[in-house]
């Protein structure tokens, strides 16, 4: 069985691989480094059971000096943090939200550092996160190590790229815009290239767009490398990477590490003469022991970055870059080859598998690469004179930028004529944005075990890292070795017994009599199976009866848009309530109103099952529409249960049950964020009470709520008696609280409605 390879790793020699005229200088940083870590150097041993004492008493000592509580699971996670770094053995951790996991972790790795004398890496789901660390928790660290250096390492398209703001200066780089520019913002950007000390994005001036940073900023196969580049010296990205090389600890996010990953490819680290010695790394400082945090989205992603993307656009950026060294009519053929494939992607009018290989398709991606192709020999064939190094540089860039339009292109192609290939390739599209050809390997496993688990040691961790409590779930979709890997799961701080309920309207044909000598009656279900016709109608219905009883209060998470816009309008009618919805505002900007406005009610989908967190009595009711299934038309997950089917597995088990698992325990995971936190979460989805076969699996991934199927003798008086302890202190509407915002995501919608 052959396996995807990554984007820049891919093996040329394959019948159907591109030939990019000159291979693509990878991301990596040419200034002497004698000071730094170096692939190769050898590290210190630790002893195991020594760093774990450590790590606990240190982290003691550090909670000690901030006036903060220790907590037993926070002190046991980070004696495992620090053990499996020292035997080298992978770790999974499940650490509940309140765990205090990022100091956990931290301390651990400050540890490991000092005593190894090499950096470990911190990987964070997203930007905000590593953000996060570098703010809130590194100043506590220096409170033990104040000589501790921890640095952030973002990708290199969060710079400028001052070779390319030279370019266009000079007119030898043309900006073709997709889209309307304001020219005062346009211009205010490149001043501030001029100015800027950071050059990173997040710095940048005000209302600039993600297509005009795209034109300031290169991608690590754009950039033509610091030996090639005059601007090495000045160069953002350069200085930020140089500074990461003499880190403690370098914090980065899951995109970029695993590009670091793919492209560092698989040699594995000989320890066999009894020294640990360090793997190299293209992009971040040669480094062997990892930390991933938000570790249930790591597989995601590596799909992403082991796949293929092709958006349409692209011509025009090669036509950018080309400009000067090609005729134009040439460059134009490339522009309208872009241009039919994406007349070809928009005849399908919906999401769904294709096949590369036949039709039009074939015919217009093969026209595509032929084209591309084309420019890049005609580029190739460009001698510049060692005295012009502005147009060597150009020659380089445009080369870089033809070399991964041609590796893409290629790679859907071969996707498509190798049987034995493994990859599923899709367009993607909803009728609103262009549609985009997406290639990804349907198991990241083997992959994410080549170029990342038998390089390096790593511990992982997440709030929902188990299904039904085991881990063995998480460690299969990862791809790790039986034998490599250790887990270990710390208890919640918080009563989730005494200060939630968990509502499931089914209903129960018997009184219940309970172990206090309280019977209750008989029930019968409020609300039908989620596929009745008027499953929506009861649901809004028993929403509103909750929402009255909190007074407001209530985050509601639906597992389609259609459900959350018709819940929301149906609402809207009924209740004295503000009802925000996702879609209306940025999500930073609804989750502050939903923090400040105490008794509104929050409408999400998508980034709301996981993306927020409102502490507080802003959330006293988590009513959750349906259990989340992963859609039936997902081609990659289709993909999955289907190899899941050929290994003679349930599909239904093995794909469609862990990823609803984890996803409702995110959901459910909304209600209680603090100690104080009370509260009630209705799951309308019947099933969950019922499936024998696999709600158990489903209940045993969920926070230990009492559970409750009584409406008026239990949830409701609960939830009322939390109002009510609450209408002294509803502070006006408008008060500011503090607020934890989340990056936005409109891409994610991959719950399935129909399941
Ligand atoms: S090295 Fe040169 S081309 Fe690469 S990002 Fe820096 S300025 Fe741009």
């Amino acid at each position: 069985m052959t396996r995807s390879t990554p984007r820049g790793t891919h093996d040329p020699m394959s019948p159907t691989a591109a030939a990019p005229p000159e291979p693509p200088d990878v991301d990596h940083h040419d200034y002497d480094d004698s000071d730094t870590h170096a692939a190769g150097e050898t590290i210190v041993r630790r002893n195991p059971d020594e760093a774990d004492t450590s790590a606990r008493q240190s982290l003691a000592d550090l909670l000690g000096r901030l006036g903060w509580e220790g907590r037993d699971a926070q002190s046991v996670m980070a004696g495992a943090v620090a053990r499996s770094l020292a035997a080298k053995q992978h770790l999974l951790v499940e650490a509940p939200t309140g765990t205090g996991k990022s100091l956990a972790y931290l301390v651990p790795a400050a540890e490991q550092a000092r005593a190894t004398g090499a950096p470990v890496v911190v990987v964070t789901a997203t930007k905000a996160l590593q953000q996060q660390v570098l703010d809130a928790d590194s100043p506590l660290l220096a409170r033990l190590w104040p000589d501790l250096e921890i640095r952030l390492m973002k990708g290199r398209g969060n710079y400028a790229c001052l070779s390319r703001v030279q370019a266009i200066a000079d007119g030898t780089e043309e900006t073709l815009f997709d889209e309307v520019v304001d020219p005062h913002v346009w211009g205010e950007l490149l001043s501030w290239t001029d100015t800027t000390d950071t050059g990173d994005r997040a710095d940048a001036p005000d209302g600039v767009t993600n297509a005009m940073w795209s034109k300031v900023s290169v991608g690590p196969k754009e950039c033509v490398g610091a030996k090639n580049c005059q601007f090495a010296q000045q160069c953002f990205a350069e200085k930020a990477g140089i500074a990461a090389r003499d880190a403690d600890i370098v914090v980065t996010n899951s995109h970029l590490y695993l590009l670091d990953a793919a492209i560092g490819g698989s040699d594995e680290t000989d320890d066999s003469d009894g020294k640990d010695s360090l793997p190299w790394s293209p992009i971040l400082p040669p480094h062997r022991d990892v930390i991933v945090d938000e570790a249930h989205k790591l597989a995601e992603t590596a799909s992403r970055v082991f796949g293929v993307e092709i958006r349409h656009g692209r011509g025009k950026t090669i036509k950018g870059v080309c400009k000067g060294l090609v005729k134009d009519e040439q460059l134009d053929g490339v522009v309208a080859a872009d241009d039919r494939l994406l007349a070809e992607l928009l005849s399908f009018t919906e999401t769904g598998p294709v096949d590369p290989s036949v039709g039009n398709l074939n015919i217009a991606l093969d026209d595509y690469l032929l084209a591309v192709r084309s420019v890049a020999k005609k580029v190739s064939g460009i001698v510049v004179a060692v005295t012009q190094p502005k147009d060597a540089e150009k020659k380089k860039r445009a080369l870089n930028v033809l070399g991964g339009a041609i590796e893409d292109l290629a790679a859907v192609l071969r996707a498509g004529e190798d049987e034995d290939n493994d990859d599923v390739v899709w367009v993607e599209g909803d009728g609103r944005r262009k549609p985009v050809l997406k290639m990804a390997p349907v198991d990241v496993g083997p992959l994410l075990d080549r170029y990342v688990f038998s390089r390096r040691t790593v511990a992982m961790c997440s709030a929902t890292m188990t299904v039904g409590g085991d881990f063995n779930a998480a460690a299969e979709e990862l791809g790790l070795t039986a034998g490599t890997w250790d887990s270990v799961s710390v208890p919640s701080p918080f009563d989730h017994a005494n200060n939630g309920l968990l509502y499931i309207p089914m209903g129960r044909n018997k009184p219940l009599t309970r172990a206090d000598g309280t019977v209750l009656p008989a029930v019968e279900a409020l609300v039908p199976g989620p596929n009745a016709t008027d499953f929506r109608d009861r649901a809004n219905d028993l929403t509103l009866r909750m929402i009255e009883a909190a007074e407001g209060r209530a985050l509601l998470l639906f597992t389609s848009w259609k459900a959350l816009n018709d819940t929301t309008e149906w609402l809207r009618d009924r209740v004295p309530y503000t009802v925000l919805a996702q879609g209306d505002k940025p999500t930073g900007r609804l989750l502050a109103e939903f923090m400040a406005d105490e008794q509104s009610v929050l409408c999400m989908t998508a980034t709301g099952w996981e993306g927020i967190s409102a502490p507080g009595p802003s959330c006293s009711l988590v009513v959750i529409d349906r259990i989340p299934f992963p859609r039936r038309d997902d081609p990659l997950i289709n993909a999955q249960r289907e190899l899941a089917t050929k290994n003679r597995r349930s599909d239904f088990h093995s794909v469609d049950v862990p990823k609803a698992a984890r996803m409702l325990a995110q959901g459910v995971g909304r209600l209680i964020r603090t100690v104080s936190d009370t509260g009630v979460v209705a799951v309308l989805d019947t099933r969950l009470g019922t499936k024998r076969s696999y709600n158990g699996t489903l209940l045993g991934s969920l926070p230990p709520f009492k559970r409750s199927i009584h409406l008026d003798e239990e949830v409701l008086p609960f939830l009322r008696a939390i109002a009510e302890d609450r209408r002294d202190k509803v502070p006006p509407i408008g008060t500011p609280t503090a607020v934890e915002t989340v990056d936005d995501d409109d891409a994610f919608d991959g719950i399935d409605e129909a399941a």
